[in-house]
């Protein structure tokens, strides 16, 4: 049985607007072989990826964004879980901190993350919808996953991706829209230098 924590914790799944169903396809892992998986709050052996809030993973990845904010750089976090809900990595878009434009929320905390084996039922919780280039990073090491905040201040390819097989949920989250919002209207060129709109 979950813990109440784990109720808590399972009860926010809000109005999320699903290009897939969030299925909880309960215990999957945890049950293998009998052992208890360990969860995002406690070992309850019911936590798996399948059944964390896809919430709480925003959150990570929001807190990432915020801090690019304040930082004064573009405002996308991201980062990666394992299937028992174990964040592996965590990281936010770096091209004005580092001068790196190839650093994007979801590539920091994929590098973040460090080798691996295999990415089969990873979640890559991002703030935006993701571009083209992390859109192929999440297809070329076969994360199963994403969790997009918002994709209304700029769609990107999820529906590409749900397309090629990749579980979608877009949260449409108003804290990652108005710190988008925010930021666009604060640096119009540096946004569109980011998203390659740049001319000459
Ligand atoms: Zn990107």
């Amino acid at each position: 049985m979950p813990s109440p924590g784990g109720e808590a914790l399972l009860s926010r799944a809000g109005d999320a607007r699903r290009f897939s169903p969030w299925r909880p396809r309960r215990a999957r892992d945890a049950g293998r072989n009998g052992a208890s998986a360990p969860g995002l709050i406690g070992d309850s052996g019911e936590m798996t990826s399948d059944t964390v809030d896809p919430a709480v993973m925003l959150d990570v990845a929001l807190e990432e964004a915020r801090a690019g904010y304040a930082e004064g750089g573009i405002p996308v976090g991201a980062a990666l879980f394992s299937a028992d809900g174990t964040l592996l990595g965590r990281g936010r878009n770096r091209r004005v901190q580092d001068g790196d434009p190839s650093t994007h929320g979801e590539t920091a905390a994929f590098r973040a993350a460090g080798r691996r084996p295999s990415y089969r039922d990873t979640t890559m919780a991002t703030t935006l919808s993701p571009c083209w280039y992390c859109s192929g990073l999440i297809l070329q090491f076969g994360i199963s996953r994403v969790v997009i905040g918002e994709a209304r201040t700029f769609e990107g390819r999820h529906e590409f991706l749900a397309g090629r097989g990749v579980e979608v949920v877009v949260l449409d989250n108003a804290e990652c829209a108005e710190l988008m919002t925010a930021f666009i209207r604060e640096q119009p060129r540096l946004w569109q230098e980011d998203i390659g709109a740049v001319g000459g």
